[in-house]
């Protein structure tokens, strides 16, 4: 038998309607919003991720899908979708027609990363991404969008993370300052730290391995280094999550594993799923259109794990099977070719209706229409045929009619309609 890829995994009926419902709930908040669907490929040439998120971050150095063309040129199945998003608002020009866009794209992200659970191989996101606004107000307009989301799904416990990256001012100090701490800690450090502590000693921080988390403890707040105006901005964001009521907790230790972002961060975190605690993360990007070609324009975005809110809304457990309205029983030849005439007729009229395709015995039949759970029941046999009318059966009250074969469908789509 040929199974699925490790990492990979289907969305079977029953889950999907959840997922379905998810998605529906955040078109229309982000639409309200202003967010305009954007729908870009998952495949995009190598380079873009490499430039975008950072060469010595873990997606980068490990974790990409990366396939050479027919000229050997790389490219990449998309383990994320901003640097895409940010690709296309420079290549179709927005920056200079109209540089306040917000775009939002669901759909499939790969990272070759060990599958465990709540982490996939292949795995979905909302994101949401708002170009052209410097303001603290975007900050807290998404973060408050974000909060709205996840209260109207009513998630369970999930505490939004804040905390500021600061701006290329006043990063490098910090960068230097943990370096200064980092480096007689070294030999505590798991073999991805110690390499990457002098290029990106941020991620260092952020690293999950127990000795790492220990080694840095004590380590240099990013809070106490930010420039002035990183820390007006800050402050202005955290007043208008106060304003408007957003739960949060500010998160010194919150740094995030690509290197674009600037200025705010955030994370919504859960103490439900395990060690894969991060359902949503985000912040603000400020120096990533122009380091991607575009001209300097401020930015901000987030991205919920689909896979991992679906898990917290309990996907597993739910049955979201929907009963058909009707199910017709035919018995031979001739009765079949009817019965299929009107359950296309059925189909078509919005009505979900289901019937038997290969001529079983009525009795299986009606087994069939009961595992089904069908609303009502439509029987044509051939006493039926000769005497021109059909049975209709409703299943809850056991009630039985006789309808007219001629303009069947008709009466028969206005009682199931009438209930
Ligand atoms: P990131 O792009 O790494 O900030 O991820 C944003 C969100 O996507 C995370 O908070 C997770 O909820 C989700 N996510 C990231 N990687 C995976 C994965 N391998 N499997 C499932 N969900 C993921």
């Amino acid at each position: 038998m040929i199974k699925l890829i490790r990492g990979f995994r289907d969305i079977l009926p029953g889950q999907v309607e959840l997922w379905q419902d998810i998605e529906s709930k955040a078109r229309v908040l982000l639409e309200n919003f202003g967010f305009r669907e954007i729908r870009l490929p998952i495949m995009e040439s190598t380079e873009l991720f490499a430039r975008g998120i950072g060469a010595d971050t873990d997606i980068v150095e490990k974790e990409m899908y990366t396939f050479p063309d027919s000229k050997g040129r790389g490219q990449t199945l998309r383990p994320e979708a901003t640097a895409s998003v940010v690709r296309s608002y420079i290549e179709h020009g927005y920056a200079g027609s109209d540089p306040v866009q917000k775009f939002y794209t669901i759909g499939p992200m790969f990272r070759h990363e060990r599958p465990q659970k709540g982490r996939y191989r292949q795995f979905y996101q909302i994101n949401a991404e708002m170009f052209g606004v410097a303001s603290p107000l975007a900050d807290v307009q998404i973060m408050y969008l974000l909060h709205l989301f996840f209260t109207g799904l009513d998630v369970p416990d999930v505490v939004t993370h804040v905390n500021s990256l600061g701006c290329p001012e006043c990063r490098p100090k910090f960068r230097e300052a943990l370096i200064s701490f980092v480096s007689d800690k070294m030999d505590r450090l798991c073999s991805d730290c110690q390499r990457r502590a002098e290029a990106n000693p941020l991620r260092v921080i952020d690293c999950k391995v127990p000795g790492c988390k220990e080694a840095v403890q004590g380590a240099p707040s990013i809070q106490d280094h930010l420039c002035p105006d990183c820390k007006e901005h800050f402050q202005a964001v955290i007043e208008g999550l106060d304003d408007l009521n957003v739960p949060y907790e500010i998160d010194p230790r919150l740094v995030r594993g690509l290197d674009y972002y600037t200025r705010t961060t955030f994370e919504v975190q859960t103490t439900l799923l395990g060690a894969q605690n991060a359902v949503a993360g985000g912040g603000r990007y400020d120096g990533l259109v122009k380091v991607l070609g575009g001209k300097e324009t401020p930015a901000i975005g987030f991205a919920v794990g689909f896979d991992r809110l679906a898990a917290l809304l309990g996907a597993e457990e739910k049955d979201f099977t929907v009963p058909p309205a009707l199910f017709i029983a035919a018995l031979g030849e001739d009765a079949r070719k009817i019965a299929f005439g009107w359950l296309c007729d059925f189909n078509a009229r919005g009505l979900r209706a289901e019937m038997d395709y290969e001529g079983k015995s009525l009795k299986s039949q009606m087994k069939q229409a009961n595992r089904f759970n069908a609303g009502r029941v439509l029987i044509l046999g051939e006493n039926e045929l000769q005497n021109g009318m059909a049975v209709l059966r409703n299943m809850n009250t056991k009630e039985q009619e006789e309808v007219a074969l001629d303009g069947l469908t008709d009466r028969v789509a206005a009682l199931i309609n009438q209930g």
